[in-house]
């Protein structure tokens, strides 16, 4: 895949125009169409136009089920991929409440990046996007009055969310599905986890606040900066002082070390899998814990993806923690050994954040909701069963299994868990937070050290295994 927009900006000095971020964000939004995550597709922007690109995409995407009912209205036949892309993105971006451009501005832009497109068949519909966008720009009010008002289109552009998603959340969560929603639709909030091997939460606190940067307290080791910043100007970032980790992921390491029973011989360090680890946050939080704690203890870090597993040894070596990191499916013991794995393969406390939809950190990453697809659920938690059911004999008698997914839906949380449990006798369930729904709002109002606020959706189950 070719860089978009390398040749264009090759060494540029000067910030990039507004029509060529346009014109590449609707070639982004176009990969994501066709099943790239969007993630991904950024990396093939050229590094001087991604920032703006990702900012622009990643609005249209919360905003994109709007803009395909009013392009419905306002071109009933479908134009290109690539027409209809730059057509969708101006829609979702000058039709947002909140907006970074004027509308005015937005569509010249649009109109511009069509007419500059190397492709033929999106410069000659530069005439067509100027008239849809500027009859949006003049009819703007009764548009939006018309999708509202209309049953086929009013949910989808209220909430910018397929159909099954929120249908399945109006049924599962009645009480929260409005909320969930619209903590999706807004922009996250950047939480740091403060190591707490390198002094406590007030003094980072105070030398964020000394250097003007505000923040609030998010938890027993988060903090909330009030704007979010790349991380090489996050001060102690590169020295491990902090890591950025959303303040839901930052209950796991202590939902897990704090209950576990002492170790039964005083000698024996205490043996901890992080069984999916990737990119590694978890572990590391759990490795700053046992240094903090003073605690004795061995992680075993495994991930599927050999890949990501390079990343856990990055993220570890800033930190300058230590785990053993073992590419392996989690789900097949036998795999571990043969990628190295020769200790004992019985761990008195397992984390197992399972792979899933995605569908609680989706403000971080809107396109998960237009990737995914209703059967991929079933898909997953048939994964997160199997994975479940392999680790659980590697648990000794009296240990602790953690299990966790960042999604939403009750197939991959309660109902998982409740199966696992009516099948394993032996199992019980320990106290664990169970679903936290995302939470948007950076509320002011003070909080006790441990309540979080402004989090990713997660879903938290603490197992124990009985018996002897
Ligand atoms: N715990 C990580 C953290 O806090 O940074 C995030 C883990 S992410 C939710 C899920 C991970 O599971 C991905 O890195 C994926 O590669 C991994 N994974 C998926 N299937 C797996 C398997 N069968 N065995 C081990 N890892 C797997």
């Amino acid at each position: 895949m070719t860089d978009i927009y390398a040749s264009a900006v090759p060494g540029a000095t000067r910030a990039p125009e507004l029509w060529q971020q346009l014109q590449a964000a609707a070639q982004l939004l176009a990969m994501v169409r066709a099943g790239r995550s969007a993630g991904d597709a950024l990396e093939s922007v050229a590094p001087g136009l991604r920032p703006g690109v990702q900012a622009l995409a990643y609005a249209a995407l919360r905003g994109l089920g709007r803009a395909e009912a009013l392009r419905a209205l306002l071109a009933p036949r479908k134009p290109a991929p690539a027409v209809d892309a730059l057509l969708c993105l101006t829609l979702a971006l000058a039709s947002a409440e909140a907006q970074d451009y004027d509308a005015h501005t937005l569509v010249n832009q649009a109109v511009e990046a069509a007419k500059r497109h190397d492709s033929r068949a999106v410069s000659n519909s530069a005439g067509f996007l100027n008239a849809c966008l500027r009859r949006f720009l003049r009819e703007r009010v009764d548009l939006l009055a018309e999708i509202d008002e209309d049953p086929a289109t009013a949910l989808l552009a209220r909430w910018n969310h397929p159909r099954w998603w929120i249908a399945r959340l109006q049924q599962e969560a009645p009480a929260h599905w409005q909320a969930v929603l619209d903590a999706n639709n807004r922009p996250p909030p950047l939480t740091l986890r403060v190591n707490l091997a390198q002094g406590p939460v007030e003094v980072y606190l105070a030398d964020l606040q000394a250097v003007g940067l505000a923040a609030q307290r998010n938890g027993a080791q988060g903090v909330t900066l009030e704007r979010p910043l790349p991380v090489h100007r996050i001060p102690g970032f590169a020295q491990g002082r902090v890591s950025v980790q959303d303040a839901a992921a930052q209950l796991a390491a202590p939902l897990l070390l704090d209950d576990l029973p002492p170790v039964p011989t005083p000698t024996r360090p205490l043996r901890i899998l992080d069984a999916c680890a990737a990119p590694g946050g978890k572990t590391a939080h759990l490795l700053e814990l046992i240094a903090a704690r003073g605690l004795d203890a061995e992680v075993v870090a495994l991930d599927v993806d050999a890949e990501r597993c390079r990343r856990i040894d990055e993220n570890l070596r800033r930190l300058g923690l230590q785990a053993q990191v073992v590419a392996a499916d989690a789900g097949d013991p036998v795999a571990w050994r043969q990628a190295g794995l020769t200790d004992d393969l019985r761990f008195d406390a397992i984390l197992l954040d399972a792979p899933c939809t995605a569908s609680g950190i989706v403000r971080r990453h809107p396109d998960v909701r237009w990737l995914r697809r209703e059967s991929d659920i079933a898909s997953l938690a048939r994964q997160q069963a199997r994975l479940l059911a392999a680790l659980w004999p590697r648990l000794v008698v009296g240990g602790r299994l953690l299990y966790c997914t960042c999604s939403v839906f009750r197939a991959e949380g309660e109902e998982q868990v409740r199966a696992f449990l009516a099948h394993n006798k032996e199992a019980s369930s320990r106290p664990a937070p169970g679903h936290l729904w995302p939470h948007s709002a950076f509320q002011s109002e003070a909080l006790t050290d441990n309540a979080i606020r402004g989090h990713d959706g997660f879903y938290y189950a603490l197992l124990a295994k009985e018996g002897g």
